[in-house]
């Protein structure tokens, strides 16, 4: 465009974005939570496990005790996400909680391969960015120092990654969400699969291969989980994965259970320091699930009723943005097959001021950064769109305001650019 005809453009955005601030919004598309209709679809779970407390083992599940959580629970998440129900811990309601316990305990332990505890040496974590903020919280809050690697569609980059740790033997894990990544959606390839497994490391390098969407499909069905457990035995670095899953998004994001899956010996490990802060978990509420799925086939059923909610969320998300940013080249964004999130690209040095513009028109966006270390996105680029929870006339509203964000502001900087 001539830089008349942008700023012809620049102004009608300009009364756009107006028109947007004077509708007095107030919309989240903050945090990938569940929407009330999804939460619904749980309640079943309410009035379970009526006056029948015991389970299959006739473990009476009121009382303490049972730190692994219930067997038959465990046989069930353990084919969703490919990990022997014997190599799999059932734990309280929210997986991060395990992630940060294990990377306390090395902290203040060592892992069963560390020559000492990691609190005693400089720490560092590759973080696979675009990713999951809280991931990278858990480092900032423990003082880990992350290292971002790329964000490819089909995984990290498994090089850059490996070329970092041969040069740097203080590299002691990695981020991974293997299955429709928060929140770029990737699902990794077999090859990037292998690769990591395969890898020279440290011997108490960890992958903390966070499943958390393992099951959450848009499409007929979800991919089969990688065996990564087995992979890695077979690699010879048996000890590599911690694999993490949680009913968060399937059932009650508040109330549900967490998994724990690794090596006989990390799990071991896990369980001894585990125990010094808990007698068991809420083994009730893991009778709950049990009942109310029955087996994996009530699990896979139940994301079916799921995704019929969020299937059309994701459409109009798609149709949205096709519509208004589709002809104009100031953005890119994916069209995931399952998780929660839309990953929005628009153009460089103009992330922070589209989350602003948002913001004053009463549309909060995932804060500036959120998905990079230390909230930095280098590029300025990157904003995650989290469409599950509000309804589709508000998602409607609320995503055509943002594509007017995206528009008034690469607009300005295209001014800005030709005048400089
Ligand atoms: N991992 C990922 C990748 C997530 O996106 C989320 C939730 N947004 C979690 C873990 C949190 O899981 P939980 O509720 O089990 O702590």
């Amino acid at each position: 465009m001539s830089a008349t005809e942008l700023g012809t453009t620049r102004d009608e955005l300009t009364t756009l974005y107006s028109d947007l601030q004077a509708a007095g919004l107030k919309l989240d598309l903050t945090r990938g939570k569940p929407a009330p209709d999804q939460l619904d679809l749980s309640n079943g779970l309410l009035s379970l496990p009526g006056d029948d407390y015991r389970d299959g083992a006739g473990t009476d599940c009121r009382n303490y005790g049972g730190l692994a959580g219930l067997p038959e629970l465990r046989e069930i998440f353990g084919e969703l996400i490919a990990v022997p129900a014997s190599q799999l811990v059932a734990a309280n309601n929210s997986s991060l909680q395990l992630m940060y316990d294990l990377t306390s305990y090395a902290i203040l332990h060592g892992t069963p391969d560390s020559d000492g505890p990691w609190g005693q040496q400089k720490i560092k974590f590759l973080c696979p960015a675009p990713g999951y903020d809280r991931h990278f919280s858990v480092c900032e809050a423990l003082g880990i120092e992350m290292i971002a690697v790329e964000m490819l569609p089909n995984g990290p980059d498994v090089d850059a990654c490996a070329a970092l740790i041969a040069a740097d033997p203080s590299i002691k894990g990695l981020w991974a969400v293997p299955t429709y990544s928060n929140p770029t959606g990737v699902t990794f390839s077999e090859d990037v699969v292998k690769a990591l497994v395969e890898m020279d490391a440290p011997a108490d390098f960890r992958i903390y291969w966070d499943n958390a969407y393992a099951v959450h499909t848009l499409a007929d069905t979800a991919p089969t989980p990688y065996p990564i457990l087995e992979m890695a035995a077979a690699a010879g670095n048996l000890n590599r994965p911690y694999v993490f899953a949680s009913t968060s998004k399937i059932t009650f994001a508040g109330s549900g259970v967490s998994f724990f899956g690794s090596s006989e010996a990390n799990v071991a490990w896990q369980q001894k320091y585990a125990a010094f802060s808990s007698i068991g978990p809420d083994k009730v509420n893991q009778l709950r699930h049990l009942k109310f799925f029955g087996d994996a086939d009530g699990v896979r059923a139940h994301m079916a009723r799921h995704r019929e909610l969020l299937a059309p969320k994701f459409k109009l998300v798609s149709e949205i943005l096709n519509n208004r940013l589709g002809s104009s080249k100031v953005a890119s964004w994916t069209d995931p097959e399952g998780g929660y999130f839309v990953s929005l690209d628009v153009i460089d040095g103009t992330a922070a001021r589209v989350i602003e513009l948002a913001k004053d028109a009463g549309i909060a966006l995932t804060a500036a950064g959120s998905t990079y270390p230390y909230k930095r996105d280098p590029y300025d680029r990157n904003i995650r769109l989290a469409p599950t929870f509000p309804g589709l006339d508000e998602l409607g509203t609320a995503m055509d305001g943002v594509a007017t964000c995206v528009l008034l502001a690469a607009a300005d900087k295209l001014l800005a650019d030709q005048k400089s």
